[in-house]
């Protein structure tokens, strides 16, 4: 059975999604956009609600100088100049606009004020995540052209003869006309084992965390009709989740804060200012694909109760540091010996005196930022850490106006995509901030292009 012919059809309702048919309608489109789940959110939803942004009011506010081109090199060296420029062009130029946008749809930004993983200055702009994709849902739905079906998967692509997109085929074989495209918003595939098998072995052990709906459809969907995949190769967790946490909190970053981490021999293995996905990959590698953020009680008191990744005191309260009046107690609670890490952290220390960290490198509490200190005074504190992945970074390859491409750089008639389906703007690893940033910039190109196309 057809139903109803639409202009655009989404598949998904996260922040991607919501920010797509949000554009399209305002384009003017009519829109349908279909959830798996009884609720629409995602892994957007459940996200830290970090955005990067550059440029903005609010880092003006707080005295930050930043820019588009800044920002530009940040997301390219971050990526390892493995990420699409293009893609990084498009994100870039369109950041700014669509944060106004936002605004305009009612979303509310916190002010920006912590340096993260990434970033050479401050630009991590903070919302309540499900608020933002509830007001962007509501903005959508009020212009009137936009249809909404919760708990409606999406099966599969309608072709014609040419192969391009005409619709798409829900679960109960019921039949939906895309008369200008469909757009893939369906999320990534950190919740579907078998791809993350495929795909990123190393971190078979980590913690999961994401929508349940990330199971990669619009990753197979795509794909059976012949689209082109990128960044496969570099799926990373995050450094800092708790081995036994599998809630949808943060990890925990007291090595930004002046910790080191050390693996289960007592050893350092990694210059730990890098970027917290890169410290995932490190710690992946190491023996029980976990270690310990190894911190004094100087370092403690640097940490803030309004920025998750350093609420060191809340995870004291919850029981999850080991704490040690010194660092053989620390050494003898948490199983490594203690004279090898009492050597660790004096080496540490002389490295800190001298400048120089023949090791690793570390120069840095966190990339450019922050002068290291010394790990001396106790109490002492050790935070077991392993990686957890909250998203899968890559997928289908797109254009800048997020139409899906084959291998040879042509693109699948009627088909787009945004957000974490798609790969290419990462490239190796990521910015804090840049995962949902990509959601709603994208998102809200894929809406705005699908409904002139
Ligand atoms: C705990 C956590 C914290 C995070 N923190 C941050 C952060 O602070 N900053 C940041 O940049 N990134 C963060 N991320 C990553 C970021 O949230 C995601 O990459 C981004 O939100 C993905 O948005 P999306 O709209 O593409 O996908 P999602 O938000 O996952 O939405 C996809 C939707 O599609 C639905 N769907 C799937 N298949 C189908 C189908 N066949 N038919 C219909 N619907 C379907 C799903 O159910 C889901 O609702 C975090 C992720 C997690 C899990």
């Amino acid at each position: 059975m057809t139903l109803e012919a639409v202009d655009v059809v989404i598949v998904g309702g996260g922040a991607a999604g919501w920010s797509a048919a949000l554009a399209a309608a305002q384009s003017p489109a009519s829109v349908a956009l279909f959830e798996k789940l009884p609720e629409s959110g995602g892994s957007s939803a459940l996200s830290g609600g970090c955005l990067a942004f550059a440029g903005t009011d609010l880092q003006a506010q707080n005295g930050v100088s930043d820019s588009p081109e800044q920002l530009f090199r940040d997301l390219i060296e971050v990526g390892h100049h493995e990420n699409d420029p293009a893609l990084v062009q498009t994100y870039c130029d369109a950041q700014l606009a669509t944060y106004d946008w936002l605004k305009g749809a009612g979303v509310r930004f916190s002010p920006v004020i912590e340096t993260a993983s990434g970033q050479s200055v401050p630009r991590v702009h903070t919302v309540d995540p499900a608020d933002m994709v509830r007001m962007l849902k509501a903005a959508a739905l009020a212009t009137g052209r936009v249809t909404y079906q919760a708990q409606e998967p999406v099966a599969g692509l309608m072709i014609d003869e040419s192969g391009g997109v005409t619709g798409v085929r829900l679960e109960d074989d019921k039949l939906v006309s895309a008369t200008k495209a469909v757009i893939l918003a369906s999320g990534g595939f950190a919740k579907n084992p078998e791809l993350i098998e495929r795909y990123a072995p190393q971190y078979l052990e980590a913690v999961f965390v994401a929508g349940a709906g990330s199971q990669g459809d619009g990753l197979r969907m795509g794909t059976e009709l012949g689209a082109d995949l990128c960044d496969m190769t570099h799926i990373k967790g995050t450094f800092g989740k708790h081995p036994t946490d599998e809630t949808n909190d943060h990890s925990l970053q007291a090595v930004y804060k002046g910790a080191i981490a050390v693996n289960q021999d007592g050893q350092r293995f990694v210059n730990e200012s890098i970027s917290y996905k890169l410290l995932g990959d490190a710690v992946m590698a190491q023996p029980w694909h976990t270690g310990y953020q190894i911190l004094d009680q100087g370092i403690f008191d640097t940490g803030d109760d309004r920025v998750r990744i350093l609420d060191f005191g809340r995870r004291l309260e919850e029981g999850l540091f080991y704490v040690g009046e010194t660092l053989e107690d620390l050494a003898r609670q948490i199983e490594i010996e203690a004279d090898v890490l009492v050597e660790t952290v004096r080496r540490y220390n002389s490295y800190v005196e001298t400048g120089q960290d023949p090791e690793f490198g570390r120069t840095h509490l966190v990339h450019t930022h922050g002068q290291l200190c010394k790990i001396e005074a106790g109490p002492f504190y050790a935070y077991p850490s392993t990686a957890v992945v909250f998203g899968t970074y890559c997928g289908l390859r797109i254009d800048c106006d997020t139409r899906v491409l084959r291998p040879d750089g042509s693109p699948i008639k009627g088909l787009f995509a945004a957000g974490e389906v798609t790969g290419g703007f990462h490239g190796a690893a990521y910015m804090t901030g840049s995962a949902l940033g990509k959601a709603v910039v994208f998102g809200r190109i894929a809406g705005a292009q699908a409904a002139v196309s």
